[in-house]
């Protein structure tokens, strides 16, 4: 925005030394940039009357004309109040004051006809304002009014009120604003753009948003606003991903040779689903270009994204180079080790597993491995990217469920080698596509959307805790046929102690439901040592236990075919995304599954939505939509301190459309002037420059 913007707000007309000091505390208003960017939160609607009788108790502001009956000071001292009736012809509406009693009493007019405008409430049953607004039917108020029937409405506080800053002194300042400099605020889109998507200017959209006419204004001024905000950073992110290219080059895999050939003639077990093909396409194409690829790969639980990471790496093997995967913990670091050595069998590869607890003569081989080259595929957990380990030729790395790695971690992985590796995240926790598009839009995505054919998808009941008989009934029964049961406990992060509690509570329930020996119980939570925890896993695995209680530590990853049955305890605690990701534990074999929900009687609003969203669908990206629905962009798992999310005017999870409209719209134009050089793109090209500064972008990797 040009230079009056940047003024210190102290020098707008009106606000001075002491005001712009507590708009800059409470409300980081520091220029007259951010106080035009200070949008109402809501608009109070004057463009209609309402009849009294239609008055509802949780009603918003309302207007109403009505015929002043009577005034009346009434009660003593404290309860000293000023009551006034009127009325319509449907109703009668009464009409209170606490404050400046005797200033308003002088005012009222019984006899006349008024606009009245305040939030309504009930008392005894009927109808009743507080301190409304009070306007004479047919006065020069009204005619003013007139013109401004959406009335905008700030955020203020407390402090601010105290300068006469609260909404209506905030909507003062920003009409004075406006006035003053409404002609100065420059567009920034092309006007070929303006044409195409019928956008109104830049100017008329400020003043719009903030004194709206009407609503179909209103709308014109937020759509233009929100296809700015969005189309710049799209623009942004886009352009970031070309330069990226441009900068960073990539080894090369230009061949498929016998590790793939063997592998997935001979060994692979099963044939690939279309989206795993489709996903190794996508990489192939990658790998090949001569630019270090950064691709995130979402896929559901059980989607088979481990399948498409290992045969990447056999691609990089085939072009001589290393590769390693790294999982967040020691036991899914196992887990991995496990399922990629049974895949390719012995003697395939060279294959080893680098987690903290590999002892140090160990450890010492492995290392020599890596700097001869001879040891092809990694398996471990943050150990791998230690400074001592020195690969000779790493060429692609997997990362697994991403959100769990910290950015620095990302990054010391580049430092391995001259040319970067290639990058591979896998996430299991599907994010919206929208989302992905803001949150990765410089990195390229993947989806795997498919299951493996003839996977049954798990049934999920709700049961009460009343019906917890019934529920210990189900488990025994289907331990009878030799499955086996996750039990998990919620971590309820305010207290460590309680949560043990819960947990040990839980421990000595089951054990007395499923007493020894006859049934066998595993115990695994985060306060146990690993190797401990290791054992108990194992013997859950090797199938020497039917149950497994455990905390959220199982939450990723963990592959037991065997195990059919989820129960979650406590349930409306999780999150959607935390419920779906246990839930993926089942239905990772042949049989029926199921993920039982146990929940107290009495459940919150959202907390219902969570557990009618778990039973009524499997689908991850579907939950992921909900969940943001429910919980806002913000907060959704994996994009907390993210400040591509700090949008103020556009809504991740509301302005879907408008998102993909404008990402398609910024990639067209990058792709016919990637350098933003044509003259009729010059606008952008200038507000692109401006934006660049002072925003720091978290690059994941
Ligand atoms: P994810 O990591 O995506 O949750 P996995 O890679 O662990 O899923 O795969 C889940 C299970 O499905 C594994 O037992 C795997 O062997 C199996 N699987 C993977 N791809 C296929 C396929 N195309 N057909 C049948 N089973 C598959
Ligand atoms: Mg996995």
């Amino acid at each position: 925005m040009s230079q009056p913007f940047q003024t210190p707000i102290e020098y707008l007309k009106g606000v001075g030394l002491a005001r712009a000091e507590v708009l800059k505390k409470e409300l980081q208003i520091f220029t007259f940039d951010d106080l035009l960017k200070h949008f109402p939160y809501k608009y109070i609607d004057r463009t209609r009357y309402y009849k009294i009788r239609d008055i509802q108790p949780d009603m918003p502001h309302v207007q109403v004309v009505a015929r002043l009956l009577s005034k009346e000071i009434v009660g003593e001292k404290h309860t000293k109040r000023l009551v006034a009736k009127a009325k319509d012809d449907t109703g009668i509406i009464e009409l209170v004051w606490f404050q400046g009693i005797k200033w308003v009493e002088k005012t009222l007019m019984p006899g006349k006809a008024y606009i009245l405008f305040g939030k309504p409430g009930f008392f005894n049953g009927s109808p009743q304002m507080a301190h409304p607004e009070m306007d004479l039917w047919g006065s020069a108020n009204q005619q003013q009014r007139g013109a401004l029937t959406l009335q905008p409405a700030y955020s203020s506080t407390k402090k601010l009120e105290q300068f006469t800053l609260d909404s209506k002194g905030l909507q003062k300042l920003i009409a004075g604003l406006l006035d003053q400099y409404a002609r100065e605020i420059q567009e920034n889109l092309p006007a070929y753009l303006l044409n195409r998507f019928k956008l109104i200017g830049r100017a008329n959209a400020y003043r719009n948003i903030h004194f709206p006419n009407d609503a179909a204004q209103l709308n014109e001024a937020t759509h233009r606003l929100k296809f700015e905000e969005l189309f710049f950073l799209q623009l942004k992110l886009l352009k970031n991903k070309l330069s990226n290219n441009a900068k960073f080059k990539g080894n090369v895999f230009g061949t498929v040779g016998p590790y793939f050939n063997d592998f997935y003639h001979s060994k692979l077990p099963f044939p690939l689903t279309g989206a795993q093909k489709r996903v190794l396409k996508e990489i192939r194409t990658d790998t090949q270009r001569g630019v270090q690829m950064n691709r995130l790969l979402q896929g559901d639980v059980g989607s088979g994204k481990t399948v498409v990471a290992l045969m990447s790496m056999l691609i990089a093997i085939d072009n001589g180079f290393q590769t390693c995967i790294m999982a967040p913990t020691e036991i899914l670091a196992n887990q991995h080790f496990q399922t990629i050595s049974s895949l390719v069998g012995d003697g395939f590869v060279e294959i080893a597993l680098l987690t903290g607890s590999v002892p140090a003569k160990k450890r010492r081989v492995i290392h020599e491995k890596l700097e001869d080259g001879s040891l092809k595929i990694l398996v471990g957990t943050h150990a791998l990217i230690e400074d001592k380990v020195q690969y000779q030729n790493l060429g692609l790395v997997v990362i697994d469920e991403q959100h769990r790695f910290g950015v620095e971690q990302r990054a010391k992985l580049w430092r391995k080698n001259v040319v970067p590796p290639h990058v591979l995240v896998m996430t299991a926790t599907p994010i919206p596509r929208t989302l992905a598009m803001t949150l990765y839009g410089d990195l390229d995505v993947s989806v795997i959307d498919e299951l493996p054919a003839g996977r049954k998808p798990i049934e999920t009941l709700h049961y009460y805790e009343n019906q917890r008989l019934r529920m210990f009934g189900f488990m025994k029964q289907e331990i009878a046929k030799g499955r086996q049961v996750y039990v998990v406990y919620p971590l309820i992060n305010e207290s460590e102690k309680l949560d043990l509690k819960n947990l040990m509570d839980g421990i000595e329930i089951m054990s007395r439901e499923f007493p020894l020996p006859q049934f066998r119980i595993s115990v695994v939570h985060g306060k146990m040592a690993a190797a401990d925890k290791e054992f108990e896993m194992q013997r859950f695995i090797k199938g020497e236990t039917q149950i497994m209680v455990a905390t959220t530590v199982i939450e990723v990853g963990v592959n037991v075919p065997n195990a059919s049955v989820m129960i979650i305890e406590n349930a409306e605690r999780f999150g959607l995304s935390q419920l779906h990701q246990l839930r993926g534990r089942v239905g990772r074999g042949a049989e029926q599954s199921y993920c039982i929900l146990m929940t107290g009687p009495k459940l919150s609003n959202d907390g219902r939505i969570r557990i009618n969203t778990m039973v009524k669908t499997n689908n991850g990206f579907e939950i992921a939509e909900i969940d943001m629905q429910l919980r806002g962009p913000g907060n959704i798992e994996g994009t907390q301190q993210s400040g591509v999310l700090d949008l103020k005017v556009a809504n991740l999870a509301t302005d879907q459309e408008l998102l993909v409209l404008v990402r398609k719209c910024a990639e067209a134009i990058l792709e016919k002037d990637p350098q933003l050089a044509h003259p009729e793109n010059q606008l952008l090209n200038q507000n692109f420059q401006s934006k660049n500064e002072g925003l720091s972008w978290d690059k994941i990797s």
